[in-house]
């Protein structure tokens, strides 16, 4: 019988209305635990948890906030092999990529135990005379948290980390596909000496976990990571109830390639940006945009690297690219593999399914030439390992290419030239800009977020993070 997991209410682990099943899809005889489902009624009890446990926290001390997430962080820290193999396991990503994930986790908890004492207000002078003004932060209440699969530790942790560290209560609903890791996260914070009712973790569908949380009055605000659809549908209903509510969401990030690039470089960024991590990546570059003097050696030396890529089990040593989530997402795959193709894209190499000695959503990586950039597959985020290569007459193209989407995450540029990697930082509209890096791989201490349609709200992440989990209070005092 698969091992069970419960969810964490009120300091007390309680079995779930139903459970659901975690496989892995390197192996989907390989069952990761059966977790625990909240209905709407646990959802509740955990609001009110948080609710009850939200003044003491917030006014608490913060040497003890501050001591709490570094023990967290430490022991994540010290965990990441463990925790990097059930990442892996439970999401398909390759070791190495888990461990780095689940070490990333760790820096989060440490650095934000680090700002609890580091929370600075203003004092300023006031118009009036006789009068001291001052700015101060304060916690918002209860947060809840609703984390994708895609990166089932780091999210959770760069939600959790901040939320806490700046006084505030959280119920934590993580991803259906991939509870696992913010599972494990909970089990840590549960023996880290938080009060009972500071951390809740209520796993179960979106549907109703999800619901729950952002329709609730005493939820004070959102922290949404996830696909565009579900971004939106939360953000109208928390904003007609006036929650705050942050969103990150997809992106369909461009990577210019100039005929003044570095080719190794080249290659380098698009294929650990296009297809590491499966692709599955918020950040990942799907659309490779390059200017015609480089354009045939760049295509041909991409289709080269990607032959010599092993797809296979993530768990396996030597594993570049592990399975895609599931079979859903496969499918997913699938049929942009085939829209590509209609719309009159090139599938140079790629996009078969492979079979491997043990059953999981294989598909090797696939490369689009001959795109356009209005193609679906150059508009719509695919999550998977596939990336259009669209050509460019010259820089001035390239860079309106790039721009020419509904999306603003982040966005790359491989070129030699100081002036137009200047120009190229200045003018993307993308919230994050790399230049002669992967548009995905990020700091931990540095602001992540998007503009236009990836995200709505506060940057989340490094000291940006207060501007979402806590709220200004500003004083007036007459001596
Ligand atoms: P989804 O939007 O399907 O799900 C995200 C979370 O929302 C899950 O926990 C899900 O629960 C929950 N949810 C679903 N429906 C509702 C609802 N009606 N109300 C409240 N919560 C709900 O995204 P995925 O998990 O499929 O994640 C992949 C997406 O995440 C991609 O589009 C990717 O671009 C994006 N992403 C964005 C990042 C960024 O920072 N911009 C970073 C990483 C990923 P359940 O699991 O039960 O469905």
């Amino acid at each position: 019988m698969a091992e069970q997991f419960r969810n964490y209410i009120a300091g007390e682990w309680v079995a779930g209305a139903t459970a659901s099943v975690n496989r892995n899809p390197s192996d989907t005889a390989d069952v990761v635990g059966e977790y625990a489902q909240a209905d709407a009624a646990q959802a509740k009890a955990a609001i009110a948890a948080a609710k009850r446990a939200f003044p003491a926290w917030a006014t608490g001390s913060i040497q003890e906030r501050a001591n709490i997430l570094d023990k967290v962080g430490a022991e994540i820290l010290a965990r990441r092999d463990e925790l990097g193999t059930l990442l892996s396991r439970e999401e398909g990503k390759t070791l190495p990529e888990g461990i780095g994930e689940a070490a990333r986790a760790g820096q989060i908890f440490r650095f934000f135990a680090g700002e609890v004492v580091r929370m600075a207000g203003e004092k300023l002078a006031s118009v009036r005379p006789g009068v001291d003004v001052e700015v101060t932060r304060e916690p918002l209440g209860v947060i809840g948290l609703i984390t994708p699969w895609n990166f089932p530790i780091a999210i959770p942790a760069w939600k959790i980390a901040p939320a806490l560290a700046y006084g505030n209560t959280v119920v934590c609903k993580p991803a259906d596909l991939a509870p696992g890791c913010a599972w494990a996260i909970a089990e840590i914070l549960s023996r880290a000496g938080l009060p009972p009712g500071v951390f809740n973790l209520a796993m179960g569908r979106g549907s109703v976990v999800g619901e729950a949380l952002v329709d609730d009055p005493d939820v004070t605000a959102i922290s949404f990571t996830g696909s565009v659809a579900t971004g939106r549908g939360i953000a109208a209903k928390a904003i007609a109830r006036m929650a705050k509510v942050q969103l990150e969401m997809g992106g369909k990030n461009p990577l210019v390639v100039l005929d003044d690039a570095d080719l190794p470089t080249a290659v380098n960024c698009a294929v650990q940006g296009s297809y590491y991590s499966t692709g599955q990546r918020c950040t990942a570059s799907s659309r490779l945009i390059v200017t015609a003097g480089i354009h045939d050696r760049f295509v041909a030396a991409v289709a080269d690297k990607l032959k010599t890529l092993r797809v296979d089990n993530a768990l396996l040593a030597g594993t570049d690219i592990g399975p895609v989530v599931d079979e859903s997402q496969l499918d997913v795959d699938c049929k942009y593999l085939e829209v590509g193709q209609a719309e009159g894209a090139r599938l140079l190499t790629g996009g078969e399914r492979l079979q491997r000695a043990t059953d999981g959503y294989y598909l090797s990586p696939a490369l689009f030439t001959e795109a356009s950039n209005a193609m679906r597959i150059a508009r719509e985020e695919i999550f998977g390992p596939v990336a259009c290569v669209i050509r460019a007459k010259d820089y001035d193209e390239a860079l309106a290419l790039a721009n020419d989407t509904e999306f603003g995450l982040s966005a790359g540029i491989v070129t030699t030239s100081l002036k137009y990697a200047t120009h190229f930082k200045r003018h993307s509209q993308a919230g994050m800009v790399m230049v002669n890096v992967p548009t995905a791989g990020v700091d931990y201490h540095v602001p992540f977020g998007g503009r236009k349609g990836s995200s709505y709200g506060p940057r989340e992440q490094g000291r940006y993070a207060a501007e979402f989990f806590t709220t200004v209070k500003t004083a007036y005092t007459a001596a």
